[in-house]
This record gives structure tokens, C-alpha cells and sequence, in this order.
């Protein structure tokens, strides 16, 4: 079990289109398994491989997480082979941490996929299930929900994604001030 490290926009990784994974190997499994890890740590309802710096198309998911594990599924390959309807949704995405946007998707998709143990899945999902798919395999095509946005919506979210990374690096200066002088030396800084 491990822990891996989040991937955060505007990095390279999340604009690259993910490999199909021909192989389902142990290495795959520990991945998924690591996923599912990561995910639930950060309070994430989807993890998609590139942001963990994966480029293979590989999602895990779980739309109810106090559910103790029972909804979550990971998807191997996965296609949108049918979609009906509209929907608007407010997104936010572990590799833009403070961000959310209404984000426009289909309401409900046809997925096909296979498991880790490459059993072929084919099922409908709708409501959050549906949209959190479509946002985690936009992830595998090196696309993120604020490219789903208008060119000005997008702009103002990246404005404000700018000022948050912005105060978490002064944040953490301050960390690293406090830790080499002490907390009982934070009123010298
Ligand atoms: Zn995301």
C-alpha cells in the first residue's frame, strides 16, 4: 500500500493522452490498489492515472465514500459508447485544489471497460457516477474540467487557481520560517 503523489495543473502530465494498458499485469493491480489509496486520502470521488503521473488509461472511482469501499470501481480502457442528455454540475478536481466550476456533461453514458483481471464491463451510469467518469476519462485525453468551461469562465478560474497557488507557496514559506526558528519564535518573523 502506498501513497503516491498528486499531480497539480498546469503541469505537463494532465495535457498528454493516455495510453490504452495492453498488459494486466501485478504492477497494474498495485496500482489500482495505490489509487484507490490516494484517492480516498485526498478526498478525491475520482482519480484518473495521469494524475499520478501515469499516461495509461486507467480511472478509479467511488461517488459514495462513506460507504467503506463498497461503491468503488476502477475502470481499464474505458469507452463512452452511447450518451443521453445534458447536465450542469459544480466540478472541482484534485489537481486544482480550491476550484470548482459548473461544468457541462452528458447526464447519462453507456461505458464499456474491462477490470484488472480483465473481465469486460458494460454497464450505464448516471447522476454523479456519470459525471465523475466523464471528468476522470477527460483526464486520460489530456483534458480538465476548466477546459470544458467558456474561454472566460476559464480565464477567471485560472485567475483564481493563480492567487490560491500563490497563498498556499507563501503558506508554506511560512512553514518552513516557523520550522527552523520554532513555533515559540513565530513572533520574531
Ligand atoms: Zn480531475
Amino acid at each position: 500500500m502506498a501513497l503516491l503523489p498528486l499531480v497539480f495543473y498546469p503541469d505537463a502530465v494532465l495535457k498528454k493522452r493516455c495510453a490504452d494498458i495492453t498488459q494486466l499485469t501485478q504492477a497494474t493491480a498495485d496500482l489500482v490498489r495505490d489509487m484507490a489509496e490516494t484517492m480516498y486520502h485526498e478526498r478525491g470521488i475520482g482519480l484518473a492515472a495521469p494524475q499520478v503521473t501515469q499516461v495509461i488509461r486507467l480511472i478509479t472511482i467511488d461517488v459514495e465514500p462513506d460507504q467503506g469501499g463498497k461503491a468503488l470501481m476502477h475502470l481499464i480502457n474505458p469507452v463512452i459508447v452511447d450518451h443521453h442528455g445534458k447536465t450542469v454540475y459544480e466540478e472541482g478536481c484534485l489537481s486544482f485544489p480550491g476550484i470548482v466550476a459548473d461544468v457541462k456533461r452528458k447526464d447519462s453514458v453507456h461505458v464499456q471497460a474491462y477490470d484488472v483481471n480483465g473481465k469486460e464491463l458494460d454497464f450505464e451510469a448516471d447522476g454523479l457516477l456519470s459525471i465523475c467518469i466523464q471528468h476522470e476519462m477527460d483526464h486520460l485525453n489530456g483534458i480538465t474540467f476548466v477546459d470544458r468551461l467558456t474561454p472566460l469562465q476559464k480565464k477567471l478560474v485560472l485567475k483564481e487557481y493563480a492567487r490560491i497557488r500563490q497563498e498556499m507557496k507563501e503558506d508554506r514559506q511560512d512553514d518552513i520560517v516557523k520550522s527552523i526558528l520554532g513555533p515559540d519564535r513565530e513572533h520574531l518573523s
